[in-house]
């Protein structure tokens, strides 16, 4: 057979091609792709069968011949044909000596050419399609002289393209006739294993590396670290990111994430990696720190890029990150002990309230244990009476009088000193604990408040307490308070609960509902932090509610920037016009009293006024307070 093939190639020229050497590249191409060598010096003269012997006798047979080698042709044309590769076959002189159509197709060479059997013209049109057009040319060079090497290497398009080559150099008794090139272009099958490659290696929401990939690329830069640099890794953790997840969906959550990703990276140099670590958590490796200002540039480009927000849908979301650091070598030799340790001081940032970044510290590792401990020490903190409630006045300041006191939960720990809220209401919040927890500060505030009106003659002084998200949607909340007010005698209208915008979005029918019922058994409802929420605003007139608290963010800028003055200015009125009162939180200095009694904003809190007390310095302070020295104070200057 192979002898009979060689003489179709040598003898009859260019249209005569061999179904039998197709075949045989077919299948070996097919056969051998992973291990194409393997088989390079078969050729047809070692490869004589029954079939080839028979063919040769037949040849010569003369005349005889014609009619059979016809349709053989005929046939093996169409299987060429029919090949879903691209073949080209050149003989040994550089001609081409056969082709099929998809080789024009794939190749794109002008017909022409190729039918002039012109190779060398050929390749010059192929190899400018290339996007390394040299490094092709030095293969075929090699090739060249060395006719039997193996090409392994992929042939890359500057369209893109990726083609598969196989080539074999063709044999008759040692005699060189020819050879064989077959394409197979694998593009899509490149593109489809890259995104397989890709997609297990990053994060799908946010593109970025993912923790498999991070580990890597961590080990990596921990062997290039140059010399007097370090290498810093930044564990991030979005603040109450769960809220916004919670009261504005998954999807806003998700677009958050996306956002946050971005953010991130534009904040960083071109070297360093930000990375997905899982949920809200991503980790940061900076791989070039030469002195500690660098990590603190970082840290406040981050920080300030956070400040701007995020704008998604109509929202405008504020969220803050908080960060802690560990470097090598100083803080660990190893990825694990590295992401373990800024982990570590990541959790001395929330413990300290968050939207923040800290330096690991060795000191930190004992505590980094904290806010597991956290979790299990605030099981039994009510039972051990850790919990104390703060109280801070709120002032009529044309006035003078005070007219409500916060709440303000605070946990004494042991150990850990004075814990604020916003370290341990989210654990309670997780866990449930949040439940009992406010039930005591309800009772305890509704006593104390009682205390003062009755002992210190202040019968008009009401009390606020916040509420939480879950506290607000437990079953029965209504009874809890009723019985509560009951038990330690205080009259309804002397309580007043603080709900934020988010906690009353949750649900809100629930809370339509809810506030209904507090609405007629006579307790009062004020949304708290008001401005900062993500809701609409056509929500406050279908709600029971008596007051709304600015946020302290308006209030602290409020001299100084035109635009905190009009978000003021506008909830200000907003609340008038609908018949709200309004509190300014905050309050710290004279300009902002200044500014906010111009605003027609008459009830303040804040450290101007006084700092949360506990009860019994609230009571000292009641039992000496005098309205009319007070008011003097507050005169617009
Ligand atoms: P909030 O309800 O907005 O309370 C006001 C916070 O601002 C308090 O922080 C208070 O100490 C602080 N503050 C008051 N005046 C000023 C001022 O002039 N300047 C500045 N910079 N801050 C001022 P605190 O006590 O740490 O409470 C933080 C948050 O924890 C509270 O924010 C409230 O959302 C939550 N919280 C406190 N107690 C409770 C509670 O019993 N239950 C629930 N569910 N949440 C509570
Ligand atoms: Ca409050
Ligand atoms: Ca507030």
């Amino acid at each position: 057979m192979m002898i009979f093939m060689i003489g179709v190639i040598t003898g009859v020229g260019i249209q005569l091609i061999s179904l039998s050497i197709v075949n045989f590249f077919v299948t070996k191409f097919s056969e051998n792709q992973p291990k194409k060598q393997q088989n390079n010096n078969l050729n047809f003269t070692e490869s004589e069968g029954y079939l080839s012997i028979k063919l040769e006798k037949e040849i010569s047979e003369g005349q005889r011949i014609q009619p059979e080698l016809q349709k053989l042709l005929l046939l093996q044309k169409a299987t060429l044909e029919s090949a879903t590769d691209a073949i080209l076959i050149v003989d040994s002189l550089d001609k081409i000596v056969g082709f099929n159509k998809k080789f024009l197709e794939m190749w794109d060479i002008p017909e022409l050419i190729i039918t002039s059997g012109n190779y060398k013209q050929a390749l010059r049109t192929a190899i400018k399609k290339l996007d390394n057009p040299r490094h092709y040319l030095s293969i075929l060079r090699e090739l060249h002289e060395n006719p039997d090497i193996h090409i392994g290497e992929n042939i890359l398009f500057k369209d893109g393209r990726i083609f598969n080559p196989f080539y074999q150099q063709q044999y008759k008794y040692k005699e060189n006739i020819g050879q064989v090139w077959i394409f197979r272009d694998i593009t899509a099958e490149n593109l489809a294993s890259n995104t397989i490659n890709y997609q297990s290696l990053h994060d799908i929401l946010t593109n970025l590396p993912n923790r498999l990939l991070l580990k890597k690329l961590l080990i990596d830069a921990l062997t290039k670290v140059s010399h007097n640099h370090s290498l810093g890794v930044c564990f991030l953790d979005l603040d109450r990111f769960k809220k916004i997840n919670d009261s504005l969906g998954h999807s806003i959550g998700d677009k958050l994430l996306q956002m946050v990703a971005q953010c991130i990276k534009k904040s960083l140099r071109s070297d360093d990696i930000v990375a997905r670590w899982g949920g809200d958590e991503f980790i940061i490796l900076l791989p070039e720190i030469s002195e500690m200002y660098d990590i603190d540039l970082i840290q406040e480009r981050i920080f300030a890029a956070f400040k701007q927000g995020f704008k998604i849908d109509n929202y405008h979301l504020n969220i803050s990150p908080s960060i802690g650091i560990a470097l090598y070598p100083q803080h660990g030799e190893d990825g694990e002990t590295l992401i373990k340790n800024a982990e570590a001081a990541l959790s001395r940032v929330k413990l300290q309230g968050r939207n923040s970044y800290k330096v690991y510290q060795a000191a930190i590792n004992s505590q980094a244990t904290e806010l597991f401990s956290l979790e299990n020490s605030l099981y039994n903190a009510l039972e051990r009476q850790e919990f104390k409630v703060y109280y801070q006045p709120q002032v009529n300041s044309s006035t003078g009088e005070i007219t409500k006191m916060e709440a303000l939960l605070r946990w004494q720990h042991p150990e850990l000193g004075l814990i604020p809220p916003a370290t341990f209401i989210p654990i309670a919040e997780e866990t449930g604990l949040i439940l009992p927890i406010s039930e005591w500060v309800l009772k305890t505030a509704c006593l104390q408040n009682k205390a003062w009106q009755q002992t210190l003659n202040l019968s008009s002084l009401s009390v606020a307490v916040n509420f939480s998200g879950r506290q607000f949607q437990q079953p029965n909340l209504v009874g809890i308070v009723e019985q509560v007010l009951c038990e330690t005698k205080l009259a309804h209208r002397y309580l007043e609960l603080e709900i934020t915008e988010t906690v009353a979005m949750q649900d809100v029918e629930l809370t339509q509902k809810i506030l209904r019922q507090l609405d007629e058994i006579g307790v009062t409802i004020s949304i708290d932090d008001f401005g900062t929420g993500y809701s609409s605003l056509s929500y406050l007139k279908d709600f029971s509610i008596h007051a709304l608290k600015i946020d302290q963010s308006f209030v602290q800028d409020l001299a100084n920037k035109d635009n905190q003055t009009a978000i003021t200015t506008a909830i200000i009125s907003l609340a008038h016009g609908l018949n709200l009162s309004v509190v300014a939180e905050g309050v710290e200095t004279q300009e902002q009293l200044n500014a906010l009694r111009i605003l027609q904003c008459e009830i303040m809190q804040g450290y101007f006024f006084s700092h949360p007390l506990s009860a019994e310095e609230a009571t000292r302070m009641l039992t000496a307070y005098q309205p009319h020295r007070l008011k003097n104070s507050y005169l617009v200057a």
